[in-house]
């Protein structure tokens, strides 16, 4: 198949040094715990265990901490908890006010603001729960929520009402129960693991819900959501990756909104996981302050793809109860998709939707690139704006007669 789109970028010298600085792969080093063993550093359950988890931990490592986000942090254990993994936290800049990687995971006070129209529960998926911690929102697929943990939790994160129990929700799944609903509805062949992050349970824990939905015969397919290999690389162990592979294939979707998050020990950790024969996947949030800019997310996308992940939907931030300080505008969202498609890889480019707010599930939005569709062609613009026309008749069948000239086409 011949091949349309140009490669390069804008070809502007500040941009081009942008995203060559952006693309470089580092490590997140070991900053305050560099008395720390090796062994331990590198144990999943160490990192766990030595979350950052409180205010006066917070200030102690970061005396930088501005007003808001001490009150803010003062706050979060009320409504969604403060928790980020040493290893992460290492890739804060804390003489950096606006650190993209700050603003993900350290509360602030805008987090008490709640217009209207925010919702707790902006997917509807509560009520779409046929059973406790099963979603089935779409005829052939089911979320299927396995824990109320995640490695860190991120100030914007659309389940923020049940994700780390901080505000009283009713979290109970229940396995069984799950397992019975999807082997006694054959119309399900999809399962997504999520919640929380799957990743936190144990390898063996893990690997009973996988056999388990793998022995139902209608399940064809078996997906995974998870932030693990970006907050805690050091989980994705030679022997999660040996236990996931006997249940080929689960698909893996990881979450990563900015190219710093993409270091030296996570490109190892997606490595494994790509060696185990996982195909992976990547979703981000477009959020103000993070990744709202074409060059952070044209770097984010190239990034991925040398990690070996595809990238797979950017999100426009959910409306959820107090992220207005962190969502970026559809307006903006469009402008970066423009700032793609043509300007890199095909491979590079995620599909962009609004999850429509209540529950009206995923709704691609894309920039408009078919200007007109007249009696007998339909006229579409390139990345440029050069227009070009496609001759076909209105009911879709080819033309044998060239159409009339274009001279100006009728904007849609
Ligand atoms: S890792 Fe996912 S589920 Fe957990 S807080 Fe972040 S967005 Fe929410």
């Amino acid at each position: 198949m011949a091949s349309h789109s140009a490669a390069g970028g804008d070809g502007k010298s500040e941009d081009v040094a942008k995203l060559t600085f952006l693309k470089q792969f580092n490590s997140a080093g070991r900053g305050f715990w560099s008395q720390v063993s090796d062994s331990d550093w590198n144990d999943w359950r160490w990192q766990l265990k030595h979350r950052i988890t409180s205010l006066e931990q917070l200030e102690r490592l970061m005396p930088t901490l501005s007003p808001e986000e001490r009150a803010g942090t003062l706050l979060a254990n009320s409504k969604l908890a403060l928790a980020i993994t040493p290893y992460f936290f290492n890739l804060i800049d804390p003489t950096d006010e606006n650190c993209p990687i700050r603003w993900q995971v350290i509360p602030r006070i805008e987090e008490t603001n709640t217009a209207t129209w925010e919702m707790s529960d902006p997917c509807g998926e509560d009520s779409h729960s046929p059973v406790p911690g099963l979603v089935h929102r779409y005829p052939d697929r089911v979320l299927f929520l396995v824990t109320d943990r995640c490695a860190s939790y991120c100030r914007y994160c659309t389940r923020s009402r049940l994700v780390s129990n901080a505000s009283g929700y009713d979290f109970h799944p229940e396995f069984e129960k799950q397992i019975d609903y999807i082997r006694h509805t054959p119309e399900i062949r999809d399962v997504l693991l999520s919640g929380g992050d799957p990743l936190l349970l144990s390898d063996d824990k893990l690997e009973y819900l996988l056999g388990r939905l793998r022995a139902i015969p209608h399940v064809e397919f078996l997906r995974i959501g998870t932030r693990i290999p970006i907050f805690l690389p050091q989980r994705i162990t030679p022997q999660l990756c040996a236990m996931l592979r006997k249940y080929h294939p689960p698909f893996i979707s990881i979450h990563s909104n900015h190219p710093r998050e993409l270091t030296t020990e996570v490109r190892e950790a997606l490595g494994r996981l790509a060696d185990a024969g996982i195909p992976l996947g990547n979703q981000s949030v477009l959020l103000r302050n993070v990744n709202d800019n074409v060059t952070v997310m044209r770097a984010l996308m190239q990034k991925l793809l040398m990690c070996r992940v595809k990238p797979y939907y950017l999100y426009q931030c959910d409306l959820i109860a107090g992220s207005a300080h962190l969502r970026a505008s559809v307006r903006k969202g469009l402008e970066i998709m423009e700032g793609l498609r043509g300007h890199t890889t095909g491979y590079a480019i995620p599909q962009y939707v609004i999850d429509a707010p209540g529950g009206g599930g995923k709704v691609p939005i894309n920039p408009d690139y078919v200007l007109t569709r007249n009696a007998d062609r339909v006229v579409i613009r390139n990345f440029e704006g050069k227009i070009f026309e496609y001759p076909e008749a209105a009911d879709g069948t080819p033309l044998l007669d060239a159409p009339a000239e274009i001279e100006e086409p009728e904007l849609v």
